[in-house]
């Protein structure tokens, strides 16, 4: 049994390009995970307080037999190694962020994770690398990822 999970990265804290480099590398030698795709790595601006870095940002696809739970725990074990403190401030400054984008065709929703990740439709900077790795993207709701796309600008984004 075998999952397609898109994993987003994000970080704007600390040579944050690095970090990028080194999660996507960390993720695609995960054990049980085979590698699927990485999407080009961006520049973005910050979303909520704009008293913050600009980010890079990128996505992972991986296949994997690891559930959706132990992704997570392998997750937030690797923004722990890149130094992440979490300080209680949503959408603040962060040596590393990693989400959960899609775990298959799943729907998820519990004390841990919402899974499609609850900002996937509004993020342009989620929405975009994935259609790097995957231009025929549907999402488990049915609606094509490039039809999303389409409801986003492409402003302040750059490949890098
Ligand atoms: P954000 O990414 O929204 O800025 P955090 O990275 O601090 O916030 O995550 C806050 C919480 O979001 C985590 O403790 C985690 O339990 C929860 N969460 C819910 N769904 C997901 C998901 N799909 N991927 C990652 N974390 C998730
Ligand atoms: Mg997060």
């Amino acid at each position: 049994m075998s999952e397609l999970v898109y994993i987003g990265l994000g970080a704007n804290l600390n040579n944050p390009y690095d970090t990028i480099r080194s999660a996507i590398t960390a993720l695609s030698t995960l054990a049980d995970c085979e590698f699927v795709g990485q999407s080009k790595i961006y520049a973005s601006k910050p979303m909520g307080p704009a008293d913050q870095p600009d980010y890079v940002n990128a996505v992972v696809a991986l296949k994997t037999s690891l559930s959706a739970h132990d992704i997570f725990s392998l997750t937030c074990q690797l923004e722990q190694a890149h130094g992440r403190t979490r300080n209680g401030e949503h959408w603040g400054p962060r040596t590393l962020d990693l989400d959960i984008l899609l775990y298959g065709d799943n729907l998820i929703n519990d004390d841990q994770l919402t899974v499609p990740h609850y900002g996937l439709k509004e993020r342009e900077f989620v929405v975009f690398p994935m259609l790097d790795i995957d231009p025929l993207l549907v999402l488990p709701c049915g609606t094509a990822l490039s039809d999303i796309a389409k409801t986003l600008a492409f402003n302040d984004m750059n490949a890098i």
